[in-house]
């Protein structure tokens, strides 16, 4: 590692002055907000950018409230004022636990929502969780209108995402969680990041009825491979299954899941070590999803128990 190369900050007040930064500094430009990612590339000597610019005291990009009936999240507000915030905590519980499990209290202090989406890391637990929660985002280039992206299109790949030259990532919308509906979130870890994560949703049709059938499963698995996906098999397996059967489903769901993941070899661990934690993984989020659709029941089904 080496010391910073030297570089002007600059600190817009609004889309609009930093778009226009953009086009005055052109390629020699870059955005941060907490520079935990970013500042770790110019350490490790990896880029260099004579221009940088601090997306910090762009109020556009700040808050954290509810409206029209979905949580928004401006887009430089940290993982650890999301954990905290009381909307958060009361309403979306899912969403404040799976921001307290990313990196350390230093990367939640100082790592912000956007900048992590924005930096497209396949090890990623928002993004996991967004895709399964079906969550959007908003973007924006100064003088002109925001416009809304679905997680999926936007993570293109890689460190790869959707936005064009001079537009930011303005926030992160998160829909309400319908009657009867749950996500969880599971996540393994290994030399700090996660090396597995996976999101489930999934919603119970009927209250209190016997044959009651899971709906609206949405199960995306990450982390294992170069970027989140959904797994649309395993899904498959389990909409309309009904909560008596989900014994006899799980096995196939956990190697459905296992080949969405489609995992790389890597310091994490092999392709086949890899699989079998998505697996196991996956068939434990769905478990616990339904527990909690249930009401609140944490814990695993019995065999046989509808
Ligand atoms: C030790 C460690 C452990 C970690 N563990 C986890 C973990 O468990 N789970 C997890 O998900 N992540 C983890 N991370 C990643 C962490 O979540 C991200 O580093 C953090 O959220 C990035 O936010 P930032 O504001 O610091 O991004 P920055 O470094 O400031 O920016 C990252 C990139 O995004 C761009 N950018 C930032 N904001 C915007 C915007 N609004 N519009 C356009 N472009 C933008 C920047 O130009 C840059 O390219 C870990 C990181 C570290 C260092």
């Amino acid at each position: 590692m080496t010391a910073l190369p030297p570089f002007e900050r600059h600190r817009p007040a609004t889309v609009e002055e930093a778009t226009e930064l953009f086009e005055r500094h052109g390629d020699d430009a870059v955005a941060y907000v907490g520079g935990t990612e970013l500042f770790l590339l110019f350490k490790f000597g990896f880029a260099e950018y004579p221009h940088v610019i601090d997306l910090k005291a762009i109020d556009e990009l700040r808050g954290i409230e509810r409206s029209n009936g979905e949580l928004r999240i401006g887009a430089a507000e940290t993982h650890r004022a999301i954990e905290r915030h009381p909307t958060v905590r009361g309403e979306w519980p899912a969403l404040a636990a799976m921001e307290r499990g990313v990196g350390n209290l230093r990367v939640r202090t100082m790592g912000s929502i956007g900048g992590n989406l924005c930096f497209a890391d396949p090890h990623s637990d928002p993004a996991t969780f967004l895709l399964a929660m079906n969550g959007e985002l908003e973007a924006r280039r100064g003088g002109a209108a925001a416009r809304r992206i679905a997680l999926a299109e936007f993570v293109r790949g890689p460190f790869e995402n959707a936005l064009v030259d001079g537009e930011l990532l303005t926030a992160v919308l998160v829909p309400e969680l319908a009657a009867r509906a749950a996500i969880v979130h599971r996540k393994f870890v290994l030399h700090e990041r996660p090396a597995i994560t996976v999101a489930c949703h999934l919603r119970l049709d009927e209250p209190g009825a016997p044959g009651k059938r899971l709906v609206d499963v949405r199960l995306a698995v990450g982390s294992a491979g170069v970027t989140a996906a959904r797994a649309a098999e395993a899904e498959q397996l389990l909409e309309g299954a009904s909560v008596g059967e989900l014994d006899g489903v799980l096995e196939g769901v956990g190697e459905l899941a296992a080949d969405a993941a489609d995992p790389v070899e890597d310091a994490n661990g092999s392709v086949e070590y890899k699989r079998n934690l998505v697996a196991v993984l996956s068939r434990r989020a769905v478990k616990a999803a339904v527990g909690e659709a249930r009401g609140g029941e944490h814990g695993l089904l019995a065999p046989g128990e509808s």
